[in-house]
């Protein structure tokens, strides 16, 4: 998937790549529900800057 977004790196809006990660937070954390939680994470495909941002509402 892939969306126009403002990178930092750029400083302007360039074509991103976007994939959903899910990132396994600390075992010392016993409470499943929150033991994945999905990352959004787009990489700029001008400058390869690749940029997570955890998903709330997946
Ligand atoms: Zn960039």
């Amino acid at each position: 998937m892939e969306s126009v977004e403002a990178c930092e790196q750029c400083l302007r809006e360039t074509p991103h790549q976007v994939s959903i990660e899910l990132h396994t937070e600390s075992p010392k954390n016993t409470n499943s529900e929150f033991s994945h939680e999905p990352y959004r994470v787009t990489t700029c495909l001008e400058c390869g800057e690749t940029t997570s941002q955890r998903v709330n509402n997946a």
